[in-house]
């Protein structure tokens, strides 16, 4: 029997329309791999702000504008981001095409696979009703979709081995090997999109057609061609939501029996490519990794910020901190002003935007109306909005009291590089008796793990009253942690026996040996034993 795949010298040939999905899906996969995630992420962040009576259209508009554009296009025209854009139906597509040679693959008649298809729908209730309504899956990596995301960008920066072995990263095996032996698995059974995508395009206007005039329907190859198993051999049209419109019934049928009409075609790629634009446009505003969020002006908040002023909770100036979020280091900037913080500022993430921006946009009003650090993290957003809140804690010191933040503790490069004017005297001894040390200002200096760290230490009425780091050789991000935590103990201390800042090893112990030595305590810093200095390994 002649097949469309087949040309008249006998050698098979790719179909026209097979070779320009693959190609959408390339530059899809490789431009937006992580769109899939961005839609529903949106619903889940509109859902979640009116449950909680904080939705606010400004604030949700770029969440509105990619709902409605992915699913008003889907209403009219079909399932075409299912089929060309999304990156998780096309690596399906990969795997079902990588495993074509597997001695078996199951199939399931169409009363088991109708049963099966239903099992997306309780999913999506899952996640609406447990997930996003009462959290129940804590700080988990619950979903296949977020561990394949970060994979699918690794220029992003590559998540940590234990990702994988999450829920969601086994979930993401199962996924992997079910698309092996089933044909878009995920899609057909699991995926809660899919589900809404169903639905939302039932009453769709483009349909395919097949001509019943010219086929009997009995040889079947439509249907088993049928990427979503839908039995075309028993229908005129092709009503089913399932349908991703991924062309194939149109070129495995022989007789060419199924077709598409050439302008809803054109028109259906067209909403294909205005999908993908408008979602690629909708996520720009939560692309940017530094923006400033200030105080909320809500009442509750406005009563923090003036029992914070009242009582000085915090000395003003501007802090920077740094905390870690699922793919690296967050840095921060804290504005206090009038004792209260009154702006943060996101210096630099490398969280992915979509998981970043929901965090941001919670857990940073929430600091700035209670005054305080100890929020909520966002479901769904957990790593990121712990890495702010643990940004934010390293900027004020972490003990959140005016009297462990100084001026002294931030870390600025200039500042650190340019040797203080306040230093009076220049001595690597003061003299100390009772507890007390000699009034003066003494500089001193410490190993850490790229080179020398230098202090001066100012005594004002036989108290250390102040820190200043003159140079340091470390980088930057361990540097000012270790420098934001001892700072503020030895101050509060009053003493260099205190405890190194975790994960910033070296740089602590060479600011507690440049304290002691000037200071003349005594210190014996590890780091005089250990080997350092190569890469960015920093075992600090
Ligand atoms: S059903 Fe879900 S996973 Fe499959 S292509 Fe559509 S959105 Fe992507
Ligand atoms: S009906 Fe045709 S276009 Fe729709 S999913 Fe099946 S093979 Fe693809
Ligand atoms: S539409 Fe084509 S492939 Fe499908 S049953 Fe009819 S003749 Fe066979």
């Amino acid at each position: 029997m002649k097949n469309e795949n087949t040309n008249t010298s006998g050698k098979s040939k790719i179909p026209p329309i097979a070779i320009a999905r693959a190609a959408v899906q390339l530059v899809a996969f490789i431009l937006v791999p992580g769109l899939f995630i961005s839609v529903f992420s949106a619903l889940g962040a509109i859902w979640k702000s009116i449950l909680s009576s904080t939705f606010r259209f400004d604030e949700q508009a770029a969440n509105i504008l990619l709902l409605a554009v992915v699913f008003i296009v889907t209403a009219v025209w079909g399932r075409f981001f299912c089929g060309f854009i999304c990156s998780f139906g096309a690596l399906q597509d990969l795997l079902w095409l990588g495993g074509r040679n597997l001695p078996f693959r199951p199939v399931f008649s169409q009363k088991v696979d109708r049963v099966l298809k239903y099992l997306k729908y309780a999913v999506l209730l899952f996640i609406v009703i447990g997930v996003w309504t009462f959290g129940i899956t804590g700080d988990t990596v619950w979903s296949p979709w977020t561990i394949f995301g970060m994979y699918a960008s690794p220029w992003k920066g590559v998540p940590s081995q234990a990702m994988f072995l999450s829920v969601g990263g086994l979930l993401l095996l199962l996924t992997i090997i079910g698309s092996l032996l089933i044909e878009r698995f995920f899609c057909k059974y699991l995926c809660p999109l899919g589900a809404l995508f169903t639905l939302a395009s039932h009453f769709r206007v483009f349909k395919l057609k097949r001509d019943s005039a010219s086929c009997s329907g009995s040889c079947r190859v439509c249907s088993r061609k049928c990427s979503m198993s839908i039995p075309l051999y028993q229908y005129d049209k092709v009503r089913s939501g399932e349908c991703i419109d991924c062309m194939k019934c149109t070129t495995a049928c022989a007789r060419g029996n199924i077709n598409a009409e050439p302008v809803a075609a054109v028109s259906g790629t067209l909403a294909a490519a205005a999908i993908a634009g408008v979602s690629f446009v909708g996520t720009l505003p939560i692309i940017s990794t530094s923006s400033a969020v200030s105080a909320d002006p809500n009442e509750s908040a406005t009563a923090a910020i003036e029992t914070a002023t009242q009582a000085g909770k915090f000395k003003n100036g501007s802090y920077v901190g740094y905390g870690t979020g699922f793919r690296g280091s967050i840095e921060v900037t804290v504005l206090v002003s009038d004792g209260a913080i009154s702006e943060i500022a996101v210096n630099h993430s490398s969280d992915d935007s979509e998981f970043f921006a929901q965090a941001e946009q919670k857990v940073i009003p929430a600091i700035i109306a209670a005054q305080d650090t100890n929020v909520a993290t966002v479901s769904g957003a957990t790593f990121s909005s712990q890495g702010i809140i643990d940004a934010v804690a390293d900027a004020l010191g972490t003990q959140l009291t005016a009297a462990a933040v100084t001026e002294t503790k931030q870390p600025s490069t200039a500042a650190a590089a340019e040797p203080t004017t306040e230093v009076t005297e220049e001595t690597t001894q003061s003299s100390q008796s009772n507890g007390t040390f000699t009034d003066g200002v003494y500089s001193g200096s410490g190993t850490g793990f790229r080179g020398t760290t230098d202090v001066s230490v100012t005594v004002e009425g036989g108290k250390i009253a102040d820190i200043t780091i003159n140079s340091y050789q470390d980088d930057e991000q361990f540097f000012s942690r270790a420098q934001s935590g001892v700072i503020s103990e030895i101050l509060a201390a009053q003493d260099t026996n205190v405890a190194t800042v975790s994960g910033a090893t070296f740089s602590s112990n060479s600011i507690i040996e440049a304290v002691s030595n000037a200071l003349g305590k005594e210190f014996t810093n590890p780091n005089s034993t250990m080997s350092r200095g190569h890469g960015h390994g920093h075992s600090h």
